[in-house]
């Protein structure tokens, strides 16, 4: 791949050619700060001129990401309500798996992102053998099963083992995507099964909404580069699952857009984008309530209007496959 450092932001940036297909030729999409850390750096989303690849560009190098993930990203909530939330969000994730279990055979699972072990954890107890890779720091030693505390590709495993790969949010966070999906066919049996999440760039969140969580997310896919990615790698392209099953990503601010684009015929920029109703509250010393309520709806009434409609457009979208997170189920031949 081909890499320079960038001058300006740190000196820490590269500049990369698309992962997907080398091209060398981009256009630009949107730019962003890092919202949640760093709020006075800001990057641009490209779009691969010849694939149609998003991509972060210039980006942090690999050495300097790990400032973008400060301890406050990795904290979990350990409540009972954050427990409840995960086990529903794995029985989701398990349901993928359900072939592989339906085959009867053997049925060994690599989960790659693993973080705690919690999802290797829940396949372990449905009677998976498992693993998992996981390149930060669990909160907690993981005893009971084999993680790899590297990078995906640089794993000792490298011949075909598992039945099963899964990275959930994984692969829009890593450097090198191709490398991922080449060591996933390297390792995955005949027939087995590599089963993704990521997020969806042909969405309106991810492509109008400053919805990305930016530089975390590197990579924006689609059906067609993820096909173009599994083609490469030596899978296939068994089907998308467009929705909210998993994980949300909601278009938070749709309305605002379709008013600022269509009817105003102005561009959208992420200085468009209205405070969220807790960041109004903060900013103006209000406590929840009906008070702050009116005072938010009086600051930004589409945000109003818009949350009324959210369940209805998340449905149409999921239904049109432009919602924002996408699964994607892929066979190795
Ligand atoms: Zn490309």
């Amino acid at each position: 791949m081909y890499c320079r450092n960038f001058g300006g932001q740190g000196d820490l940036l590269e500049r990369v050619d698309c992962n997907l297909c080398g091209s060398t030729q981009q256009t630009p999409v949107y730019e962003m700060p890092d919202t949640r850390f760093f709020p006075d750096e800001t990057f641009t989303v490209v779009e691969c001129s010849n694939c149609g690849l998003g991509f972060v560009n210039p980006r942090p190098s690999f050495a300097e990401m790990a400032k973008y993930y400060p301890r406050a990203y990795y904290q979990a909530q350990p409540t009972h309500d954050f427990k409840k939330y995960l086990t529903k969000r794995f029985e989701a994730e398990a349901r993928y798996l359900r072939e592989i279990e339906d085959r009867g055979g053997s049925r060994k699972l690599l989960d790659v992102g693993c973080w705690n072990g919690d999802f290797p954890r829940f396949m372990k107890a449905r009677g998976w053998e498992v693993e998992g890779v996981e390149v930060s720091d669990a909160s907690e030693p993981i005893t009971d099963f084999t993680v790899y505390n590297q990078e995906f590709q640089d794993i000792p495993a490298d011949e075909p083992t598992y039945d099963a790969v899964t990275a959930w949010a994984v692969l829009e966070h890593v450097h090198d995507p191709m490398a991922y999906f080449r060591k996933a066919s390297r390792v995955i049996k005949k027939d087995g099964q590599f089963v993704f999440l990521v997020t969806n760039f042909n969405s309106m969140v991810s492509r109008h909404l400053f919805g990305e969580d930016i530089p975390r997310h590197l990579y924006f896919f689609t059906r067609e580069t993820v096909r173009q990615y599994l083609d490469k790698a030596g899978m296939t392209l068994e089907y998308e699952d467009n929705g909210r099953s998993i994980y949300k990503m909601a278009p938070a601010n749709w309305l605002t857009y379709l008013v600022q684009t269509r009817l105003r015929g102005k561009p959208f920029t992420c200085k468009d984008v209205p405070l969220s109703s807790r960041d109004f509250r903060r900013a103006h010393g209000l406590s929840k309530g009906v008070g702050a309520s009116l005072k938010y709806a009086a600051y930004s009434p589409s945000s109003v209007m818009e949350r009324l409609l959210m369940p209805a457009v998340e449905t149409a979208q999921s239904l049109r496959k432009n919602y924002g997170i996408s699964t994607y189920v892929a066979r190795k031949v």
